[in-house]
């Protein structure tokens, strides 16, 4: 199969693609605001566009600009991010638009490469604001668009490899659109992500539907479900930690976390070492006295994987036997369930404390007296 020579070049291609097949009211399209674009491709990253529609609007409902984002504290940020995961990009956003307000007088960064320099905005988030919010002429590349062009090029071997990523961008940036305006730089951006997205998908992509298929050598050389080739398998290291479920009455304890390591910042149950006595550790720390509680699925190990390890959570659910007034370092807070799972949390604890009860049902206890 060669491709016509009369083929029209890979960017008018998908530029025709996305305006009678590319996704409409997504509610950050047509906005030319680089403000509200950063929000939505930072809260897109490893984020499926449903997830995110929700939290994109309550965010910006909240704040409606980088100044009032700048303003605010970071526990509203992660408490409004909770549930999104990956937690360092709210911490990140919130960081960079400190640094809009104070280094930038409030103005977003006009081009890709001021931009670039912001907590938390890499390389292709940069390009994907400057080419929607200022039309500039920049290069994409992100998890989907990876996939596209590997695809598109045959790439053999892991795209997330040094030497791939590199031929990678050279090839993104090869394809862009050679004299586009400001609208057609918005619309193959757009287009790229949009094919990603709904057509080149990882399981299943639709090419007899897709605009690349003439001249694409993943189906041209039947590799497309080859392509792109996974992450080369490497154990991940594991670690443990028991996590304290203290119960008094109907509340949860809850600790705030040092704002750096993981989950910096966000509320979590009280860790001690697994070989640890939860009775002696509880009584040193906090000064309580406890008593175990709760049925067995409620301590079951709970696994969650993080990039370089993996952390087996012991939970130990607890009651309160007696507490001393006053026993409670700042950090830590007793908290309805509801609280707590309104609270910045991370996954393991959400799942921990919907262990311990569905939400609502700390009403529903306050109501029955
Ligand atoms: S033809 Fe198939 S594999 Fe190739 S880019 Fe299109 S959807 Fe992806």
């Amino acid at each position: 199969m060669t491709p016509a020579p009369d083929l029209p070049t890979f960017s008018a291609r998908l530029i025709r693609w996305q305006k009678l097949h590319g996704r409409r009211n997504l509610p950050w399209q047509g906005v030319r605001d680089p403000y509200a674009i950063w929000l939505s491709e930072v809260m897109l990253q490893q984020t499926q566009v449903g997830t995110v529609i929700p939290y994109y609007l309550r965010f910006l409902e909240r704040f409606p600009d980088v100044a009032s984002l700048a303003a605010t504290g970071i526990d509203e940020v992660l408490a409004l991010w909770s549930g999104l995961g990956y937690y360092s990009r709210g911490r990140n956003l919130h960081r960079a638009a400190q640094v809009v307000a104070t280094d930038h007088s409030g103005v977003f960064p006009r081009s890709a490469e001021a931009l670039q320099q912001l907590p938390g905005i890499g390389r292709s988030t940069a390009a994907a604001i400057a080419a929607f919010a200022y039309g500039e002429r920049r290069a994409i590349l992100d998890g989907n668009v990876k996939r596209v062009l590997a695809r598109h090029l045959g790439l053999e071997g892991y795209p997330g490899e040094k030497g791939n990523e590199a031929l990678l961008w050279r090839q993104a940036e090869a394809l862009l659109p050679a004299d586009a305006g400001p609208e057609a730089m918005a619309v193959y951006t757009q287009a790229l992500m949009d094919l990603g997205a709904t057509v080149c998908t990882r399981a299943r992509p639709r090419c007899a539907a897709c605009p690349l298929r003439q001249d694409c050598m993943a189906l041209r050389e039947e590799r497309v479900a080859q392509i792109p080739a996974p992450r080369p398998r490497r154990a991940l290291p594991e670690r443990e930690t028991a996590m304290l479920m203290l119960r008094m009455q109907d509340k949860v304890l809850l600790r705030k976390r040092p704002a750096t390591g993981i989950w910096g910042g966000l509320w979590c149950f009280p860790e001690m070492p697994v070989d640890g006595d939860a009775a002696a550790y509880c009584i040193r720390h906090f000064g309580l006295e406890v008593s175990p509680l709760g049925h067995m699925g409620q301590g079951a190990p709970l696994d969650h994987v993080f990039t370089h390890f993996k952390l087996r959570i012991h939970p130990q659910p607890l009651r309160v036997v007696s507490a001393p007034p006053a026993a409670m370092r700042d950090e830590a807070r007793w908290m309805t369930l509801d609280d707590a799972l309104a609270a910045a949390i991370p996954a393991p604890a959400r799942t921990l404390l919907l262990r311990l009860g569905p939400p609502g049902r700390a009403q529903a206890e306050q109501s029955h007296g």
